[in-house]
């Protein structure tokens, strides 16, 4: 089977072509072609020669993702089904800005980082498959390229924000989520701004500290959805190892390794965490690091009962904590109508 090429360092390649008798400069142009330009074949690297493409052509391939189906919501939100290497499927998602939104021209892509999820979150729909795979980190690149261009062709903008929040726990798939940032963020990949990037996970507190030791530029948020260690015991399997006393350690290590304000993300679920004694344990939890409040409608899915709160509780919530002087913002779910809602991608058509 022929070696991935985008799994080689510049200096591995580098190396290689030195040894084929290739010059070891082409190694630099070779990376520029996959990366930056997303060239997914050989031949499309026109300033190697003709011997040199067959050469790299021999020994190595570079595996594609491509888009296998692409839904349209109402609201302009796009879900696209990307089809792997070896068959596997995940999604990925394009959320405009709607027209009006306080958010302006924000083009948002939510990518996924494994296939399935091995955390059983009790709300989500991923949460119902097995894991099956990490996603390695070209495959998580292609989807940003991916979206990227949809972002183009139908919204005449580029990407400006990219969230981890699609399939999997990215925090469990560590090297390749943060080699994938590596490469968004590069002068030779996409060139964003780390700060454009939002990395979300369920709460595993081992690698929130290593996210700081290891001093990631990009901003976290956490799963919070209750701030009670029984009830998020019921929701998110993954708090029996991982409690709010261990997370919120976990963050405030974050935070001062770091200095960036952690985002809590919060769905109010309908008679399980919306009253105003859980509003009150969130505002305690949200003292122990700098942080701000998104709170997230939620998206029935088949799978399980829960239902979203009603508005009159959402604002009582809501303002609850901003009249603690905490930050709160209210999300709307968008793709509702295609399943590409938050906690709604299960490869669902
Ligand atoms: S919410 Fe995230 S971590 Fe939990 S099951 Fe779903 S994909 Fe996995």
């Amino acid at each position: 089977m022929k070696q991935d090429i985008r799994k080689t360092t510049p200096a591995q390649l580098k190396d290689w072509l030195t040894q084929q008798g290739e010059q070891g400069f082409r190694a630099k142009q070779v990376h520029e072609w996959l990366w930056k330009k997303s060239a997914r074949s050989f031949e499309q690297m026109t300033n190697l020669s003709l011997p040199t493409r067959d050469l790299l052509n021999a020994h190595f391939d570079i595996r594609p993702l491509t888009v296998a189906e692409e839904q349209r919501s109402n609201d302009g939100t796009i879900k696209s089904s990307f089809r792997l290497f070896d068959g596997n499927l995940v999604e990925g998602v394009l959320i405009p800005a709607l027209r009006n939104d306080e958010h302006g021209d924000r083009m948002t892509a939510c990518v996924s980082s494994q296939v399935g999820c091995s955390l059983t979150c009790k709300f989500c729909a991923t949460g119902y498959m097995d894991r099956k795979r990490n996603l390695d980190a070209a495959e998580i690149y292609d989807q940003v390229v991916a979206i990227d261009r949809q972002a183009k062709e139908n919204y005449d903008a580029p990407l400006s924000n990219i969230v981890y929040m699609g399939m999997g726990e990215p925090l469990l798939n560590y090297k390749n989520v943060l080699e994938s940032v590596d490469r968004i963020t590069s002068p030779d990949g996409l060139g964003m701004s780390p700060k454009r990037i939002t990395v979300s996970t369920a709460g595993i507190a081992k690698m929130i500290r290593q996210l700081g030791d290891d001093a990631v530029k990009f901003n976290l948020a956490l799963s919070l959805h209750a701030a009670n260690d029984q009830k998020r015991d019921q929701i998110m399997p993954i708090n029996e190892s991982n409690t709010l006393d261990v997370l919120g350690d976990a963050l405030g290590y974050f935070y001062k390794k770091t200095g960036t304000r952690i985002t809590f993300e919060y769905i109010l679920f309908y008679n399980f965490n919306d009253t105003l004694q859980d509003a009150q344990e969130l505002w305690k939890f949200t003292k122990r690091v700098p942080a701000k409040i998104n709170i997230i409608e939620y998206n029935p899915i088949a799978e399980a009962n829960f239902k979203n709160t009603d508005p009159q509780t959402l604002d009582k919530f809501a303002g609850f904590l901003e009249n603690k002087g905490v930050t709160v913002n209210v999300r709307r779910s968008r793709g509702k109508d295609i399943d590409a809602a938050c906690g709604q991608l299960a490869g669902k058509k």
